[in-house]
């Protein structure tokens, strides 16, 4: 567990708290990375933890917009680099309760996860000039391409869009439409359609029950996937998780520090119990995790719990004692089915 920087730690609690009443059997071993006390040590403990156990749970780590110093790497980055994290997947669905323009939405959104505009290589080459490289492989493109169609295979999905702007990007996002193309040819019953980033943006906000599963470079896949959150209500209900062929980290889907709310108890925990479900799922707990996503649901749906985020006044320890409660009734059944 990394707890992070912002609002990390207070919904972390959350997730130890609701952990304990369900008696879930899952000890954690807390790792913690801060803005404050990162460096290249602190980081090689939090990769050797992940390492060690496989599967993490993490709070967002603030990068400084205005420290210029190239030392001062996104630690997020570089833990999803250094782990070859290469996909990461929201999953937008509205919860009945909580109030959005449009219902129904339920949309899978696959993001490249170590490479194009994150690449971290950026050079002034004279002052005035600066150069930001964007890299596109087809190694990393066929890969992520390949994981959302089988993605949408495992999960009974009929329709996989890549987003680009290849129009623009010939050569890099062209490279990544071809790849995606090139994978849809081995996947016949599933439906393969490609749209250019605008365009996805406005028709998302306008029809988004057209979209199933999605795929896109990692830039537009944090620009998307915001929009997607947004559609369904905001960053405090979505999870997501960062997969790679050994391990995986989930977290909340926007991945947004919160540093305005920290330490007011007004922070929705609905998004990181959310992805403490999905890690149980991905450890083969999967009654406790089916508790617990009942449990925030229920919450939020039928009691109405909502924090200020979703328009309610409760705060963050009202909706964990409400999911506390829940579990803790239904606890004994999972522990003795
Ligand atoms: P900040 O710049 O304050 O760190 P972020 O960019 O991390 O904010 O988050 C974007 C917005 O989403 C902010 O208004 C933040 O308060 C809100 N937000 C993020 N996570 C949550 C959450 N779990 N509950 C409620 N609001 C949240
Ligand atoms: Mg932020």
């Amino acid at each position: 567990m990394i707890p992070g920087d912002g609002i990390g730690p207070e919904v972390m609690d959350g997730v130890k708290k609701v952990f304990l009443a369900a008696g879930v059997p899952v000890d954690f071993e807390e790792v913690p990375v801060t803005s404050a006390n990162f460096s290249p040590d602190v980081c090689c403990d939090a990769i050797t933890s992940i390492k060690r156990n496989l599967v993490a749970i993490k709070g967002n780590i603030e990068t400084d917009v205005d420290r210029l110093d190239f030392d001062q790497k996104s630690a997020n980055v570089t833990l999803r680099t250094s782990l070859d994290l290469f996909a990461n997947v929201i999953k937008v669905k509205s919860v009945p309760g909580v109030k959005t323009r449009h219902d129904n939405i339920d949309i899978r959104l696959i993001r490249e996860n170590t490479e194009g505009e994150y690449s971290n290589l950026e050079h002034e080459g004279v002052p005035g000039v600066v150069e930001s490289l964007k890299i596109i492989t087809a190694e990393s493109s066929l890969r992520i391409a390949r994981f959302a169609f089988e993605y949408a295979q495992r999960n009974n999905r009929k329709k996989v869009t890549a987003v680009h702007k290849a129009n623009i990007m010939k050569l890099g996002d062209g490279l990544f439409l071809e790849c995606c193309r090139e994978v849809a040819k081995d996947f016949p019953d599933i439906e393969f359609n490609d749209m250019i980033i605008d365009n996805t943006t406005m028709q998302l906000v306008s029809n988004p029950w057209q979209f199933d599963v999605m795929v896109m470079p990692n830039l537009y896949g944090n620009i998307v996937g915001n929009v997607c959150c947004g559609l369904v209500g905001g960053p405090g209900i979505v999870a997501g998780a960062n997969i790679g062929n050994k391990y995986r980290v989930f977290e909340t889907a926007t991945r947004n520090t919160g540093k305005s709310i920290a330490g007011w108890n007004i922070a929705n925990p609905a998004a990181m119990l959310f992805s403490s479900a999905l890690m149980l799922k991905y450890v083969g707990l999967h009654k406790y995790a089916s508790l617990i996503n009942h449990a925030v649901v229920d919450t939020l749906q039928v009691d109405k719990i909502h924090t200020p985020d979703l328009g309610g006044s409760n705060q963050t320890s009202e909706v964990v004692d409400a999911v506390c409660q829940k579990v803790e009734k239904q606890a004994f059944k999972v522990r003795y089915d």
